[in-house]
């Protein structure tokens, strides 16, 4: 049996890192998931490119240049858009209050802005883009999208960021309120995996 093929993933986010590995965990591809910490820590990456996927290219490209051009690498940038605000916070979703907001203001900005709007008019969804640079260069993008709606206050307490005011599809429960492994299975993150776990199958034969 061959050694699994270390993906450094370029995060600093604890949260994303957890959901990530259960997801690679899942998938029983032959990968070993490691963290940016690692490699010597995330480079600093200036998310300015205003799409998902120029930001996702970017902190890829910093991990991989980090790791000498040598290793696999995987980046995600994801984020809630919102139909009824034009679809903010999209790429600000992380500071949307600010930079180095909290995951608290960013919701209490989120949920003062959609005051007054009707359940109707409260559809949103998560995107997340992830980006894998092989070893040698090459690039390869996968999207997923996952669409429900916005409730007028705070539901459950798991998860992280826009969790607890985020119902998924027909569900009538909050991201927060499902838990890990319901939203590991129709997530925006879990629905970019899929997509990346059915290229490597396909390319690893
Ligand atoms: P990024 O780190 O630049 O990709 O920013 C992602 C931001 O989007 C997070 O800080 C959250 O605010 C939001 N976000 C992305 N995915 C999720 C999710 O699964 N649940 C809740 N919020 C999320």
């Amino acid at each position: 049996m061959t050694d699994p093929t270390d993906l450094y993933f370029a995060t600093g986010n604890a949260h994303k890192v957890a959901e990530m590995q259960a997801l690679a965990d899942d998938s029983k591809l032959a990968l070993r998931l490691r963290s940016a910490k690692e490699a010597g820590g995330m480079p600093a990456v200036v998310e300015d490119t205003g799409t998902f996927v120029g930001n996702a290219r970017k902190k890829a490209r910093a991990l991989h240049e980090r790791l000498g051009g040598t290793a696999w690498v995987l980046a995600d940038d994801s984020g809630l858009c919102v139909d009824a605000l034009g679809g903010e916070p999209g790429v600000e979703s992380a500071h949307y209050a600010g930079p180095g907001a909290t995951s608290a203001a960013n919701l209490a900005k989120l949920l003062a802005k959609l005051q007054g709007v009707p359940p109707a008019r409260r559809a949103a969804h998560f995107i997340c883009v992830l980006f894998v640079i092989e070893p040698s260069g090459q690039e390869h993008d996968f999207i997923g999208r996952c669409d429900g709606r916005l409730l007028e206050c705070e539901r459950g307490h798991g998860g992280f960021g826009y969790d607890p005011i985020f119902v998924p599809g027909q569900n009538h429960l909050t991201f927060s309120e499902l838990g890990g492994a319901v939203k590991n299975g129709i997530s925006h993150r879990a629905l970019a995996w899929a997509d990346f776990a059915r290229w490597w199958r396909r390319r690893s034969g």
